[in-house]
């Protein structure tokens, strides 16, 4: 589930808190709704991908973040064993893949 963003005039221009902030992405679409780009980091070989979640979702339909690691093969080592991390701001450069 995904939470609206805190409303950044509420919050006053000193605040600590990022207004962009957003506290669970849990699935493919909440990355996408929140524009965030994802990191695929491999633990075996050390690679790391940023990949865009629209393409994520056209090749494995919306999946949560948990579920996509048994999908996702390093792209350098062939390994599944990875991890996936949402970036922390909405991004407007997606990556193609
Ligand atoms: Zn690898």
């Amino acid at each position: 589930m995904l939470l609206e963003p805190f409303n950044a005039e509420e919050l006053g221009a000193d605040s600590p808190i990022n207004p962009y902030r957003i506290t669970l992405i849990n699935t493919l679409y909440d990355a996408c709704k929140g524009q965030r780009a994802l990191w695929i980091l491999c633990f075996a070989c050390g690679h790391a991908a940023r990949v865009s979640p629209t393409w994520l979702v056209g090749k494995f339909g919306d999946r949560t973040l948990t579920e996509l690691r048994y999908y996702i093969r390093c792209r350098r080592c062939r390994e599944r064993w990875g991890v996936i991390i949402p970036e922390d701001h909405p991004s407007s450069d997606w990556p193609r893949r």
